[in-house]
């Protein structure tokens, strides 16, 4: 018999469109001699949608935000920006950015939808109910990047339901998505990393001068101000002064409780794509060459004039550290299936330092996750089925 795959796209976070892009291209690519594919959609309310109404999601990909401002027209969720992206993806012609943030909000038309407290019943015939897709799902790909789908949440709903899923366990998930946490831990194993502090919304709002003079002793300018839990690089800002930190954390804090300001390291930047669960491995490593002054969310994503160089052009020693490294990185934080780390290469000396780790990367055929193991001789749809395959024997050797 067929394997029953669930995908799973979309999202309450600012990433829902890099999602659906995401999970377009393993849609596509999913073997159909092999797997039953069965799309499941969540809006960015965090209702869920299958049938015919998760598959009208996949129009609400990136094209439908022809030219978001900045980074910031993304954010959803809290409904902080929110009527940014949901004005651009309706003039685009497509309800994927729906304005407010009630439950009742009609997403798109005709779409049948649920809201939270009604996720437990079931409502309609096309509705996806987590307790459902245990019934009928064998594995679940959930291709969400970002808070509540890169970060746990949504792993330890599989994990109560029983049901296998591809990437990360909830708590390397959690610590990936959380660069505060993730720091700590991977200083604990003693990766390299770039000098940093941080701050929460409360300490910035009530004292700001404290928060700037205890940056400016331990930093220079300039410094990288990111909110701690996101990813595509939304909410992040390159501060150059003073006043350029000040608003770059007032942004940074509008997207998370918490706020990291790091060094600005005068870089290159190298990825790898690492696979597996107990026996991890290392792909070739790529270097990022992006189009604007850091690989801000329009270099990543809008311009398509950044460019990913594979095999990164960086000496053997760099290349086997980097590799060495992406490993421990992956393996500080207990992780499993997949996770690209992303490393810094300081200009001049070629030291090394880890950035992150990204425990759901962008997967579409075009993302360096993907093109990564392709250089190192899986393909595409190989990489999809290792994927599977990992996610079934985690979930076998737990039982
Ligand atoms: P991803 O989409 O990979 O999850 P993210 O939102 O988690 O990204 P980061 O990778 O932390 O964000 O930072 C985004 C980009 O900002 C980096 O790729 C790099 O271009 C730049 N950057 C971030 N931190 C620094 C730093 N400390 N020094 C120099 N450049 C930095
Ligand atoms: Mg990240
Ligand atoms: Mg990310
Ligand atoms: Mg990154």
């Amino acid at each position: 018999a067929k394997i029953r795959v669930g995908v799973v796209f979309g999202g309450k976070s600012g990433e829902h469109e890099v999602s659906i892009e995401s999970a377009k291209s393993v849609m596509e690519a999913l073997d159909r001699t092999k797997y039953d594919v069965v799309p499941i959609a969540i809006d960015k309310h965090g209702r869920w949608h299958s049938g015919d109404n998760a598959v009208r999601f996949l129009d609400g990909g990136w094209a439908t935000l022809a030219a978001p401002r900045s980074g910031e027209a993304l954010l959803t969720g809290d409904g902080m920006a929110n009527d940014a992206a949901g004005t651009e993806a309706q003039e685009a012609g497509t309800g994927a950015g729906a304005q407010d943030t009630g439950t009742t909000a009609a997403l798109h038309d005709g779409g049948e939808q649920i809201n939270s407290s009604q996720a437990l019943q079931p409502v309609g015939g096309s509705s996806v109910l987590p307790g459902h897709v245990a019934e009928s799902i064998d594995v679940l790909f959930p291709v969400l990047h970002g808070s509540y789908g890169e970060d746990g949440t949504v792993q330890g709903m599989f994990e109560l339901l029983d049901i296998p899923y591809v990437g990360a366990g909830v708590a390397a998930s959690a610590v990936g998505m959380d660069k505060i946490l993730m720091k700590r831990v991977f200083a604990a194993v003693g990766l390299p990393q770039v000098n940093y502090v941080y701050c929460t919304r409360t300490e910035w709002e009530k004292q700001p001068d404290l928060v700037i003079s205890r940056v400016e002793e331990a930093l220079s300018y300039p410094c990288f101000v990111k909110p701690a839990n996101l990813g595509s690089s939304v909410g992040i800002s390159k501060a150059k002064s003073r006043e350029e930190l000040s608003q770059a954390i007032v942004l940074a804090a509008r997207y998370d409780r918490k706020v990291i300001i790091e060094e600005g390291a005068n870089v290159r930047e190298v990825e790898v794509a690492v696979l597996g669960n107990d026996e991890p491995k290392a792909s070739v490593a790529g270097e990022v060459v992006p189009s604007n002054e850091f690989y801000d969310y329009r270099a990543k994503y809008l311009d398509g004039e950044s460019s990913l160089l594979i095999p990164a052009p960086v000496s053997g020693e760099v290349m086997d550290e980097i590799r060495r490294l992406a490993v421990l990185a992956y393996q500080a934080v207990d992780c499993s299936g997949l996770a690209r780390v992303d490393f810094f290469v300081e200009k001049g000396t070629d030291r090394v330092l880890v950035n992150e780790i990204n425990t759901m990367p962008g997967f579409t055929r075009f993302s360096m996750y993907p093109k990564l193991w392709e250089a190192t001789g899986l393909s595409y749809r190989q990489l999809i089925d290792a994927l599977l395959s990992l996610a079934i024997d985690r979930a076998e050797e737990r039982r």
